[in-house]
């Protein structure tokens, strides 16, 4: 079993269903109102611990009722939390407005994700045993950091999604060995459209680069070898939320238990694909025995 870390945040996802979002100073009546266990980093743990990884999380959650089922969730999947802080205050929260036509506007307030500045003794000891840290940035980026530099000089491969997009600092670039960003995070962090010029930028910085397409799949590119994309299989899509957090959590266990790298992201590619077609955030995310099956 491959065991992998994941260093980042714990929402709740506080979510509005409504025939059409307001606008400024309006009052809309929503349909159904749902709180869903989320962030980015939790979804993540999820998603691999789902695909057949030994997962644990470094993060914190609030002292508030919602710290209590984000814990209970990941623990609920299997994820090692004896390392997730309880941080004195609020739980991270994602205020979510998703509308009829599948449009979604939403706000992140940070809470507790704001509150893990630095790492412990205990959280590097921990780093170091894992094949794989999964790293996104909806912590303080110092900590992402020193995340990655802490995984680098232990020889833990270390994987980035970069959302919500930002400008990187190099120290974290230079610690990264896969960068795993949407075609919207690749187009931020280059200032280029294309995939593959964008990949082609990216790896100036870092050795290896999967940009996810969405339905149209993804593009590998790494130093010394020829870009390819893998397509997605085609699926009637129900809801797409963190598709790309399916699909990181399913590559990274894939890629740490030593498989082929096109292999690799088709198998991503299918636990993604059987993501869609179901709906929510981890309560989407397919076991291993699923991804397997549907495979073939
Ligand atoms: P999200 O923000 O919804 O989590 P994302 O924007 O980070 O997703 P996407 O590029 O949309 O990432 O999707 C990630 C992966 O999920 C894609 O590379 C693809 O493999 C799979 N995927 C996404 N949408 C579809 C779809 N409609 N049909 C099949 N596979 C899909």
């Amino acid at each position: 079993m491959t065991s992998i870390v994941v260093l980042g945040s714990t929402n709740m996802d506080l979510v509005a269903f409504v025939p059409r979002a307001p606008g400024r100073g309006e009052t809309v009546t929503g349909r159904e109102f749902r709180t869903i266990p989320g962030g980015k980093g939790a979804n993540q743990a999820v998603a691999a611990a789902r695909a057949g990884a030994e997962v644990a999380m470094i993060g914190a959650v609030g002292t508030d009722d919602f710290g209590v089922r984000l814990r209970a969730a990941l623990d609920g999947a299997g994820v090692d939390t004896d390392l997730l802080r309880t941080a004195e205050g609020a739980s991270g929260t994602a205020h979510i407005v998703v509308d009829d036509e599948g449009g979604n506007a939403i706000v992140v307030v940070p809470g507790a994700n704001g509150t893990v500045t630095s790492l412990t003794h205990g959280d590097e000891a921990l780093i170091g045993t894992a094949d794989t840290l999964l790293l996104q940035l909806e912590i303080p980026l110092p900590v992402v950091t020193a995340g990655a530099v802490t995984a680098r000089r232990l020889g833990v491969r270390t994987v980035l999604t970069p959302a919500p997009a930002r400008p990187l600092p190099a120290e974290l670039l230079a610690a990264t060995d896969l960068l795993v960003p949407n075609e919207h995070e690749a187009t931020a962090l280059t200032g280029i459209a294309d995939p593959y010029e964008a990949a082609a930028a990216l790896l100036r910085d870092v050795p290896e680069v999967v940009i996810t397409l969405g339905a149209a799949g993804c593009l590998h590119a790494a130093r010394g070898g020829e870009p390819f994309t893998v397509p997605a299989p085609r699926v009637r899509t129900v809801d797409t939320t963190a598709a790309g957090d399916t699909f990181a959590g399913a590559l990274a266990v894939a890629l740490g238990e030593g498989r082929p790298v096109r292999e690799a992201l088709a198998w991503a590619s299918t636990a993604a694909a059987l993501s869609v077609q179901r709906e929510g955030a981890s309560s989407s995310m397919p076991y291993r025995s699923e991804i397997d099956a549907a495979h073939g």
